[in-house]
C-alpha cells in the first residue's frame, strides 16, 4: 500500500463524510492498513471536514505511535480490534450518520430485506451493543457480528462500516445512511414491503457476481418475513417488522386480475359513451 496515496485517500474521504454531513465537528474516525504491521489512522479530536495528509498517524497493531506528530484517534482500539480479527478488511470507516444513528439511539438494527442492494451487498446491519467510547468495550461490542458482517450500527452511538480498501468502506457507509433514510421514509407512508424469500435468494446468489464476499444473511432469521436463513449469531436488536398498510408485495394483484379489472374499466366507459 502506497503511504502517500493512503493518506490523500483519508483526507479526502473525510472531507466528504463532513461535507455529506455523516460527521459533525470532531466526529468520526478513518484508518487504513498500512501492512501486516502497521495501521494509519485520523488524528484525534480534529475535524476530519479539514484534514491534511502530515496530521494522519501510524501505529502497529497494538496502538502504540510510530510515526506523526499527533495523537492517534479515540477510537483506535475499535479499529485494531476489527484488523486483528478481519484479516481481509484493509480499511475502516467510523461515522455518525444522523439517520442511522438515530436508529442506533432507538434500540433498533437495519436488518430485514426490504432493499435489493442492501441484501445484495451487506445483507442486513446488526445493531451491536453499547460500549463506552475509546474502550476496548466498544470493540468487543463488534466480535458477534465481525465474521459475517461488513456494516454495523452502535447503539447509542453510530455506525461503523470496514472494506477490502478505503472507498469500499466508505460507500457502505454512505449507502448505510441512504437505506436508513429510506427505511425510515417507508415507516412513515405505513412499513416496509420486505422482499418475498425467492427473491432474497435470487440476490444472494448474485453476490459473486459483483465480488461480494459477505457471508451475512438476514439476521432476522425466523422473525423477518422474507427470509428464513438461519440465525447466524446472537444480535441484541430484533428485527421490528411493522404491518404494511397494503399486505405483503408476494399478495400484490395478479397480472390476470389486473387485466381483468381493466377490462371492466373498459366497458362501463364505453357504456356510458353509447
Ligand atoms: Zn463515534
Amino acid at each position: 500500500m502506497n503511504e502517500l496515496q493512503a493518506r490523500r485517500d483519508i483526507v479526502e474521504s473525510g472531507r466528504r463524510l463532513w461535507l455529506r454531513g455523516l460527521i459533525a465537528a470532531g466526529e468520526g474516525n478513518i484508518s487504513i492498513r498500512l501492512s501486516e504491521n502497521e495501521i494509519l489512522t485520523t488524528p484525534s479530536g480534529v475535524c476530519k471536514g479539514f484534514l491534511t495528509p502530515e496530521m494522519l498517524c501510524v501505529t502497529d497493531l497494538d496502538g502504540r505511535l510510530v510515526r506523526g506528530e499527533q495523537k492517534p484517534s479515540s477510537e483506535l482500539l475499535m479499529h485494531l480490534t476489527i484488523y486483528k480479527h478481519r484479516p481481509d478488511v484493509r480499511a475502516v470507516v467510523h461515522a455518525h450518520p444522523p439517520t442511522a444513528t438515530g436508529f442506533a439511539v432507538a434500540g433498533l438494527s437495519l436488518e430485514g430485506c426490504a432493499h435489493p442492494e442492501i441484501v445484495l451487498l451487506m445483507g442486513g446491519i446488526p445493531l451491536a451493543a453499547y460500549g463506552t467510547p475509546s474502550t476496548q468495550e466498544l470493540g468487543d461490542s463488534l466480535l458477534p457480528h465481525l465474521p459475517t458482517h461488513d456494516a454495523f450500527l452502535l447503539a447509542n452511538h453510530g455506525a461503523v462500516c470496514v472494506g477490502k480498501h478505503l472507498w469500499d468502506a466508505h460507500f457502505k457507509m454512505e449507502s448505510l445512511e441512504q437505506y436508513a433514510r429510506i427505511l425510515l421514509t417507508a415507516r412513515l407512508l405505513g412499513g416496509e414491503r420486505p422482499l418475498p424469500p425467492e427473491r432474497v435468494r435470487e440476490l444472494e446468489a448474485l453476490r459473486p457476481k459483483f465480488g461480494v464476499t459477505v457471508s451475512a444473511h438476514c439476521i432476522g432469521g425466523e422473525e423477518c418475513p422474507s427470509c428464513n436463513a438461519p440465525r447466524p449469531t446472537a444480535s441484541v436488536a430484533k428485527f421490528h417488522p411493522v404491518a404494511p398498510r397494503n399486505g405483503p408485495a408476494a399478495s400484490a394483484p395478479s397480472e390476470e386480475d389486473i387485466t381483468a379489472l381493466v377490462r371492466e374499466v373498459t366497458r362501463r366507459v364505453l357504456e356510458r359513451m353509447k
